[in-house]
């Protein structure tokens, strides 16, 4: 049997090929892809050839979000039904090293995260029509909502593991700079969890208008109206916690202003070096950390999705079919229009 794939032979070179499809081995099953997310590491390696030290050194098929349907069983595998829609957890920790020892898989030594750049070999993605995959990477997704939600589950989890960073945020005052598929979908995941107020921040309306959708109470484009966003800086600050999702300096210095004594930001959003303001984080006993990946929120964003307790459907902004990967990877370069871009494999 084959399959069509998308894969990335350097910088702007992104190919559709066909290859061999193997059999499932023991403990795995073989998927019919159904939907694939671009991510915005996905598209780093696309548009730059990679992010900060991370670059694509070798043909890397991209693609850590995203779901399909069991079509066939390897040996010893239970739990699983034929036609089953499953999320495929990308992230596949050693279970062995010091880190994964400690409970703490999430910085495993030997992290082979699909479709990641982040180590040579590179692990192999899942933007392909059919996958071997180890069963117990698949998270069945039940029968209420679609491929294209089902393969949200990925960044929704990057979220919640975010959100979890903050504890107890019931009724907290949030700030969340950046409206983008992570920034729109942490919106949806601190309404979830209680938030009182939820105000965003983006450069572009129709970021904002997903963010409005997913749940935020009020949103400010803050290169139209900065103003607005700079009252918050009033006695010190009035927010109690800022997700800050955009990576952007201004939008991290806006967050050390306009964030309450003693108050928390979560680092979410990654770029390269920036500068800010020490002081203001010295002065008001701020606490700033940063939230990665995720653990044990992969299989709890999977049941928040299957029965939409979390609406994702906001962020799903495009799909394309497999063949027209170039297209959806220069669509998901938009920002203006685009917010999560998936790729089909049923057409
Ligand atoms: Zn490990």
């Amino acid at each position: 049997m084959q399959a069509r794939l998308a894969r990335l032979h350097g910088q702007g070179d992104l190919r559709v090929e066909v290859v061999d499809v193997a059999e499932p081995g023991d403990g795995e099953v073989l998927l019919r892809m159904a939907a694939g997310g671009i991510c915005g590491s996905d598209l780093h390696y696309y548009q730059d050839g990679g992010f900060g030290p991370v670059r694509v050194r070798e043909p890397i098929v991209p693609g850590h979000e995203a779901s399909g349907h069991i079509a066939a069983f390897g040996p010893n595998v239970s739990g699983l039904a034929l036609g089953d829609l499953v999320a495929v957890n990308p992230s596949q920790p050693c279970g062995n090293c010091r880190f994964c020892r400690e409970g703490l898989a999430i910085h495993c030594l030997n992290m082979q995260f699909m479709g990641s750049a982040m180590r040579v070999p590179h692990a192999q993605g899942m933007f392909r029509d059919w996958l071997v995959v180890p069963a117990i990477q698949c998270m069945p997704a039940g029968t209420l909502v679609g491929a294209g939600e089902a393969a949200c589950a990925e960044p929704l989890a990057v979220c919640l593991h975010a959100v979890a960073q903050a504890g107890d945020i019931r009724g907290k005052h949030v700030l969340v700079t950046g409206a983008g598929p992570i920034g729109a979908l942490v919106v949806a995941a601190v309404r979830h969890a209680g938030a009182g107020t939820i105000v965003v921040t983006d450069l572009a309306d129709a970021a904002l208008e997903r963010a409005s959708a997913c749940g935020a109470t009020r949103v400010i484009n803050v290169r139209r109206d900065p103003e607005q966003l700079a009252a918050y800086d009033a006695d010190k600050g009035q927010f109690d916690i800022v997700f800050e999702c955009s990576a952007a300096e201004p939008a991290l210095r806006s967050a050390i202003a306009t964030v309450r004594p003693r108050g928390l930001i979560v680092q979410v959003g990654v770029t390269g070096d920036i500068t800010f303001p020490l002081n203001a984080l010295v002065g008001k006993e701020l606490r700033l950390i940063g939230s990665q990946r995720f653990d044990s929120e992969f299989p709890l964003a999977v049941g928040l999705i299957a029965d939409r307790r979390i609406d994702v459907r906001p962020i799903i902004s495009h799909t394309f079919p497999v063949d027209q990967a170039v297209d959806a990877f220069e669509q998901a370069s938009d920002r203006s229009a685009a917010c999560k871009v998936q790729l089909s494999f049923l057409a």
